[in-house]
C-alpha cells in the first residue's frame, strides 16, 4: 500500500527557508533604511508623498515617510516599528534609528557570507549594544532646567534643516518656555502643550499662548465678544432641564395650566443662571447643552458661554486656568472658578476660535502655528514636535550628548577597543556594529555633498587623539567640537535608537523560515501576502 503524503498546510501557503529567507529579510530592511537615508541631517532632502486621494505631504521626517508608504513586507514592517517606537519614546531620531538597524543587518550579511553563524552575530551585536549603553552614559553630559541656553540649542539642533529652520531661534524660545511651563514636579506630559494651526500670516508669526485656544464660538451672538479679567466656570452638566428618562404624559386642561408649566420651567432655568451669577463667573464652558432661554439670560448678564466643549478640552482649560470642573451647580462658588486675563472670540479665516489667554502659571498652554500653506504648516508642526520631544526628553533624563556624528564616532572607537577583549568571531560582529554607527556621520557628510571618507578619517584620527566631542558641523562644514558649536542632542535619542535597532536586527537575523498564507486562505493575512511583498524585492 502506498504511503499517503502528509499535508501540513494548505497549498497556497508560501514558504521561504534558510538563507533565502534571511537574505530576503535583510534586503527588505536595507531598502527601508535606504529610503530615509537621504533625509538625514540638516542638509538632508525632503520627500513628497502623494496619497491615493492625491493628498500631498512634503516632509523630511522619517516616521512620517514610513507611515505614509503603506509598507507590506513583514521584515520591512518591523523596521517601520522601530521608527514608531522612537517617535513614541523620544519624538525625534526616527531616521537615525532606522538607518542603524538597516546598517546592522547589511553588515551582518557580510558576516553571513564569511560563514559566521547568525547566533554568533546576534551575540556579538547584543554585547556591543550593552557596551554602547554603558559608554553612552559615561560620555553624556548632565543638564538641569536652569540651563536654558543648552535647552534652546537642543531645540535648534532638532529643527536645523527642517520646516521651521527660518525662525528656529524664535521657535526654540517658544519650545523651551512651553516645556518648562507645563513641567510639574519634574513630570512632563507633552499633551499639555496644545498645538493649533492657522492658515494665514507667516511661519514667524507662530506664537505661544499662555492658555488655550478652543475651536468653538460663543453660543449666542448677543454675548460679549471679549471678556477681560475672566472668571471661568467649567461645568460638565447641561444648562437645560433634564428631559425625562421615560416618556411622561402631562395632562393640561387649560391655557393657564400650560402657562404655569412653562413658567415653572423658566423658573428653574432662572435659578440655575442666578447661581452662576452669584458665583461671580463671567465665562462658562459647558460640556453639555445650553438651552435657548438660558442663553438669553446669560447674554443679559454679559456672560460669555460655549457649549458642548469636549471633556478633554475642559480638562485642558482647567489645567490652564486653575479652575475646577464642577458637576453640580450647588458646588459652584468663586473658589472653583478659573482665571484668565482675556477670553475672546476670534475669527481666523473661515474658522472661529475662543482664545483663553493670559493665564497665570498655566499647566496647559497652546502653540499657535501660522503659515502660508497647509503643507508648510504641517511640516513646521513636525519640526516643532521634534524640538518639543528633544527638550522634554533632555529635561526628563537630564542627559545630553554632542551631535553631528561626534557621539557615534566615539562609541565606535570605544567599542572596537572593547571588541579586542572578545573571542575572534564575536569581535568581528562588534567591529561591524561599530561600522554601523559610523554610518551616521558618513551619511551626514554625504547628504551635504562632502566627501564621507575624508570626514570619517579625520573624525577618527581626532577622536583617537582624545577629542571626544569632535563631529562634523554642517553649518560651516568644519570638523570641530560640536558641543561648542552648539549641536546638542538628548541622550535618549541615541540610547533608544541603539536599543531598538539592535533588537530588531537581532530578531530579523534569527528568522530562517517565513511561512505566509496568500491571503485567500485567511490566517496570516497580516503579513501582507508574500507573493507581492516578497516578489517586489527580487
Ligand atoms: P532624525 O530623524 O534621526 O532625527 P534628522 O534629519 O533630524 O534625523 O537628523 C539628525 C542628525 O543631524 C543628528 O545626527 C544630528 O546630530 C545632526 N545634526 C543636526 N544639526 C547639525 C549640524 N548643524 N551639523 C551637523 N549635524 C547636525
Ligand atoms: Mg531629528
Amino acid at each position: 500500500m502506498p504511503e499517503k503524503p502528509v499535508i501540513l498546510m494548505p497549498e497556497d501557503i508560501q514558504r521561504i527557508m534558510g538563507k533565502d529567507a534571511q537574505r530576503n529579510n535583510i534586503l527588505a530592511a536595507k531598502m527601508v533604511a535606504e529610503i530615509v537615508k537621504t533625509t538625514l541631517g540638516p542638509k538632508g532632502m525632503d520627500k513628497m508623498l502623494v496619497s491615493p486621494t492625491n493628498d500631498i505631504i512634503v516632509t523630511n521626517d522619517g516616521v512620517t515617510i514610513l507611515n505614509e508608504m503603506q509598507i507590506e513586507h513583514p521584515a520591512a514592517k518591523m523596521m517601520v516599528e522601530i521608527a514608531k517606537t522612537q517617535e513614541k519614546e523620544v519624538g525625534d531620531g526616527t531616521t537615525t534609528a532606522v538607518m542603524i538597524a538597516g546598517k546592522l543587518l547589511e553588515n551582518a550579511e557580510k558576516l553571513l557570507d564569511k560563514k559566521i553563524h547568525p547566533t554568533v552575530i546576534t551575540k556579538g551585536y547584543r554585547l556591543a549594544a550593552e557596551k554602547c549603553q554603558e559608554i553612552l552614559k559615561e560620555i553624556s553630559l548632565k543638564i538641569t532646567p536652569e540651563n536654558e541656553d543648552i535647552l534652546k540649542q537642543i531645540a535648534m539642533t532638532a529643527m536645523t534643516g527642517k520646516g521651521a529652520e527660518g525662525s528656529k531661534e524664535k521657535f526654540a524660545e517658544i519650545i523651551v518656555k512651553a516645556v518648562k511651563q507645563i513641567m510639574d514636579n519634574g513630570k512632563i506630559d507633552l499633551k499639555d502643550i496644545q498645538i493649533e494651526k492657522i492658515k494665514g500670516n507667516a511661519t514667524e508669526d507662530t506664537e505661544l499662548i499662555s492658555g488655550i485656544v478652543l475651536d468653538k464660538e460663543k453660543v449666542s451672538a448677543d454675548m460679549p465678544e471679549i471678556v477681560e479679567n475672566a472668571k471661568i466656570a467649567l461645568i460638565d452638566f447641561p444648562l437645560e432641564l433634564k428631559s425625562p428618562e421615560i416618556d411622561t404624559k402631562i395632562s393640561i386642561s387649560s391655557p393657564e395650566q400650560l402657562q404655569s408649566f412653562i413658567d415653572q420651567e423658566d423658573k428653574e432655568i432662572r435659578k440655575m443662571i442666578e447661581k452662576i451669577k452669584i458665583s461671580g463667573a463671567n465665562v462658562i464652558f459647558c460640556q453639555k447643552g445650553i438651552d435657548d432661554f438660558a442663553q438669553y439670560l446669560l447674554s443679559k448678564e454679559r456672560i460669555y458661554a460655549c457649549r458642548r466643549v469636549s471633556n478633554s478640552d475642559l480638562k485642558k482649560i482647567s489645567k490652564a486656568t486653575a479652575g475646577k470642573i464642577v458637576s453640580n451647580l450647588n458646588e459652584l462658588n468663586s473658589l472653583e472658578l478659573g482665571h484668565a486675563q482675556i477670553v475672546e472670540e476670534v475669527k481666523q479665516g473661515e474658522e472661529i476660535f475662543t482664545y483663553i489667554k493670559g493665564c497665570q502659571n498655566p499647566k496647559a498652554i497652546t502653540i499657535l502655528i501660522h503659515g502660508g500653506t497647509e503643507h508648510v504648516i504641517d511640516e513646521t508642526e513636525r519640526a516643532l514636535k521634534d524640538g518639543l520631544g528633544d527638550v522634554a526628553s533632555s529635561l526628563k533624563t537630564g542627559l545630553v550628548v554632542p551631535g553631528g556624528g561626534a557621539i557615534e564616532i566615539e562609541l565606535a572607537r570605544r567599542l572596537r577597543h572593547f571588541g579586542q577583549s572578545l573571542s575572534g568571531r564575536e569581535q568581528l560582529a562588534v567591529e561591524e556594529f561599530a561600522c554601523a554607527l559610523e554610518f551616521i556621520p558618513i551619511t551626514l557628510a554625504e547628504n551635504a555633498g562632502i566627501d564621507p571618507i575624508d570626514v570619517l578619517t579625520e573624525l577618527k584620527s581626532r577622536h583617537d587623539a582624545g577629542e571626544k566631542y569632535a563631529g562634523i558641523n554642517l553649518i560651516n562644514n568644519k570638523i570641530e567640537n560640536t558641543l561648542e558649536a552648539k549641536i546638542i542632542e538628548p541622550w535618549k535619542i541615541k540610547s533608544q535608537a541603539i536599543s531598538s535597532s539592535t533588537e530588531v536586527a537581532i530578531m530579523i537575523l534569527r528568522i530562517d523560515d517565513v511561512i505566509a498564507s496568500s491571503g485567500k486562505s485567511g490566517g496570516m493575512t497580516g503579513m501582507g501576502g508574500m507573493p507581492q511583498g516578497y516578489g517586489g524585492l527580487d
